[in-house]
């Protein structure tokens, strides 16, 4: 199909009937960088020269061939820096390939998420988990809801929150009051699921005792059960637990496969988050590789 002109002012725009009734082709070029064969227009009313791929998200990139490799590579427990030498780019171009990826990332899992609208869902587990920015003094909280029934992450939510335990007084000592901004996280996340959820569906979490007022807010007719966390088992990276029966499995087997399969979530790596937008944009891959080719459909 014929697009139409890119130009905004083109006066093409003011004609009535199909937009790319100015619009004829213009041959063909090759481009190097991905071997395709990629169509030229010409505008005959302002006499612009455009190409397929001209206003689409890919426009101007030099490096198509790694963007598939380097989506599955970020989330198969890869580094971007070892990514960059597999694939033989500097680490600057995986940089904004990993932060485009991440957005066309984004954007299909928002699409994924509109079919839940029509058959939602009557099971629902939630948690978090934790991990940090830069140190230890700076921790970070990662909301997470879970389907029990096909371990589909249905929402993802990341948080900064003070230092806990030992860490609380140094933290303050050297970067001052951390605003605790869990509250906010988990409500951006449940009013998410308000539209995948059906009103009176069964909640399971563990005793965390801020959850109930949470939930009750956006959720006000579902039912809450809680359940015991448990001991860390080693295998599952702190994650499972070592229950014979764990109720709250496929959260904790979620967790457990993004503590084994994003570089930065592994325990005692030396692969850490500098920002949040790093550990956002690693996450939004991770789901979407997740509940596309991880999980069953
Ligand atoms: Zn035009």
């Amino acid at each position: 199909m014929k697009p139409g002109c890119p130009r905004l002012k083109c006066p093409s725009h003011k004609i009535p009937g199909p937009k790319s009734g100015s619009v004829i082709a213009n041959g063909t070029f090759f481009r190097a960088c991905d071997s395709r064969r990629v169509r030229r227009y010409i505008c005959r009313s302002c006499g612009l020269n455009f190409s397929q791929s001209t206003g689409t998200p890919r426009y101007r990139q030099k490096r198509r061939r790694i963007i598939q490799p380097l989506y599955r590579l970020i989330a198969s427990t890869l580094s971007q820096r070892r990514a960059a030498i597999l694939l033989g780019v500097d680490k600057k171009t995986v940089v904004r390939y990993f932060r485009f990826i991440a957005s066309e990332c984004a954007k299909r899992e928002k699409t994924r998420l509109i079919k839940y609208g029509g058959d939602r869902l009557k099971q629902l587990q939630f948690d978090d988990l934790e991990t940090f920015e830069h140190t230890k003094l700076k921790p970070l909280s990662v909301a997470l809801a879970v389907d029990p029934n096909t371990r589909k992450i249905l929402g993802i939510q990341v948080s900064r929150m003070p230092a806990k335990g030992p860490l609380a007084r140094k933290s303050v000592q050297k970067y001052g009051r951390r605003k605790d901004e869990r509250n906010r996280g988990w409500n951006h996340l449940f009013k998410s699921l308000v539209p995948l959820v059906h009103p009176d569906a069964e909640f399971l979490s563990d005793q965390n005792p801020h959850y109930p007022s949470i939930l009750r807010k956006h959720f006000p007719f579902a039912k809450h059960a809680v359940t015991p966390g448990g001991r860390g088992a080693v295998t599952g990276q702190g994650e499972l637990k070592k229950l014979v029966f764990d109720p709250l499995f496929a959260l904790n087997h979620t967790c457990a496969m993004l503590r084994a399969n994003l570089s930065r979530l592994i325990r005692r790596t030396w692969c850490t988050t500098k920002n949040i937008r790093g550990l956002e944009d690693h996450l939004a891959i991770y789901v979407d590789y997740h509940n596309r080719v991880l999980t069953p459909e």
